[in-house]
C-alpha cells in the first residue's frame, strides 16, 4: 500500500506518458558494477528495494568517477528529447542519453528506475543514471553495432533468428519481473560487437505487476506500426501489459524475416491489417508474405493474434514453435 502510494505520488510529477521521448577490438568491456539482482522474481521492488537502488546509483556515479575524465566521441543517436553519445575515457567505452527533464520531486522517474533494477545478457545495461538541474544522463553499456534498424538491409536469416531469440530471452525476462516494455521496435534493439542483442530504451516501461498483482494499463503510448489493437483502442478499455510486447515481438519478427511492416498500424482503416484480420489467404498472396514459409506463418498467427486474452503469453510457448 505505502508503495503503491509513494510510486502514485511519484508520477504526478512525471511528464505525461504519451508525450515522452518517444568496431570497438581495442576497448576493453568496462566493469562498473552495475546491477547485481539476477532474481527472477515476478514482482517489483518494495520501497525499502527504491532506497537502496537510489543509494547504489550514487555510489556507482560516484565510484567509477562517471562525472569526470570522458571525451565525446560522436552522437550515437538522437530522440525527441535528446541525445546518446560515445564517450571515452583511454581504453573504456560508454554511451550517455542525456534527456531533458525536470527533476522530480522523489528523484527519480519510471525509465530509470525500471533500467537501473535490469540484469540480463539481452537487456542493455544501466551503469547508473545522474539528474543535474533539468538534464537527465543515462550512463549505458555501449553496443558498437548501433540498432537493428540500421543492419535490417544486409540481415541474412541466420542472424534473424539469432536476434528473435535473443529478443524473446529479454522479454521472458523483462516480464517475470512484472515489467512491460511497450516499445520493442528495431531501433530500441542494439547489438554489441559479437552480435549479442540488448534491450534498450526503458522510456514508455512500466509495471504490470504491483503487490504481487496483476494490474491493467490505460495510456496510449509506443511506436504506433508496433501497437497491438488493443493499446491503438485503450480509450475504450484497459489493457494487459504482457502481450502488448508479444505482438511487437511478432512486427519485429516479420521485419526481420522480409525486411517490410506487415501494416502502418493495427487497425480496420488499414487496408493490409484488415486483411489481416478478415482474410488471410487473400494477404498471404502478396509480396512479403508470399516469402514466408509456413513455420514463420504460424509463430505469426501465435504472436499477431488480434484478440490479446487469445495471444500466444508465454515466451516458452513461442520457442516451442
Ligand atoms: P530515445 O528515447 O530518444 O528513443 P534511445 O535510448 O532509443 O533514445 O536512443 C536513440 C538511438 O541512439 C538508438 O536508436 C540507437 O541508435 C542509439 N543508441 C542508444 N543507446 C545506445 C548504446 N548504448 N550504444 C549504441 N547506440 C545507442
Ligand atoms: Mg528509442
Amino acid at each position: 500500500m505505502i508503495f503503491q502510494l509513494f510510486f502514485a505520488l511519484c508520477r504526478c510529477f512525471q511528464e505525461p506518458k504519451n508525450c515522452r521521448r518517444g568496431n570497438t577490438s581495442t576497448s576493453r568491456e568496462p566493469d562498473f558494477g552495475g546491477t547485481e539482482n539476477e532474481n527472477f522474481a515476478s514482482s517489483p521492488a518494495t520501497l525499502t528495494d527504491y532506497e537502496s537502488l537510489l543509494k547504489k546509483n550514487e555510489e556507482t556515479c560516484k565510484r567509477y568517477s562517471f562525472t569526470s575524465g570522458w571525451t565525446k566521441v560522436r552522437v550515437l543517436g538522437e530522440g525527441g528529447y535528446g541525445k546518446v553519445f560515445l564517450l571515452r575515457k583511454k581504453k573504456t567505452k560508454i554511451a550517455r542519453k542525456v534527456v531533458l527533464s525536470q527533476p522530480t520531486e522523489c528523484g527519480f522517474s519510471s525509465e530509470e528506475i525500471i533500467h537501473i533494477q535490469m540484469s540480463h545478457p539481452n537487456v542493455l545495461k544501466l551503469y547508473c543514471w545522474e539528474q543535474k538541474a533539468n538534464i537527465l544522463c543515462f550512463n549505458l553499456e555501449y553496443c558498437s553495432r548501433g540498432d537493428i534498424a540500421s543492419h535490417l538491409v544486409d540481415l541474412d536469416e541466420k542472424d534473424a533468428k539469432s536476434y528473435f531469440k535473443q529478443l524473446l530471452d529479454g522479454v521472458a525476462y523483462i516480464h517475470a519481473r512484472g515489467i512491460v516494455h511497450r516499445d520493442l521496435k528495431p531501433e530500441n534493439l542494439l547489438l554489441t560487437k559479437d552480435k549479442v542483442l540488448k534491450i534498450s530504451d526503458f522510456g514508455l516501461a512500466d509495471f504490470f505487476i504491483v503487490n504481487g498483482r496483476e494490474i491493467r494499463l490505460t495510456e496510449k503510448v509506443g511506436t504506433e506500426s508496433y501497437m497491438p489493437p488493443e493499446v491503438l483502442q485503450s480509450h475504450r478499455k484497459k489493457y494487459q501489459g504482457p502481450p502488448v510486447d508479444l505482438w511487437a515481438c511478432g512486427v519485429i519478427f516479420f521485419k526481420l524475416m522480409t525486411k517490410r511492416k506487415p501494416w502502418s498500424r493495427a487497425d480496420l482503416d488499414d487496408k493490409e491489417y484488415k486483411m489481416w484480420a478478415r482474410e488471410r489467404k487473400g494477404l498471404y498472396k502478396k509480396d512479403a508474405w508470399k516469402d514466408l514459409n509456413k513455420a514463420s506463418r504460424t509463430l505469426l498467427n501465435l504472436l499477431l493474434e488480434p484478440n490479446p486474452t487469445q495471444r500466444i503469453s508465454g515466451w516458452r510457448s513461442v520457442c516451442h514453435h
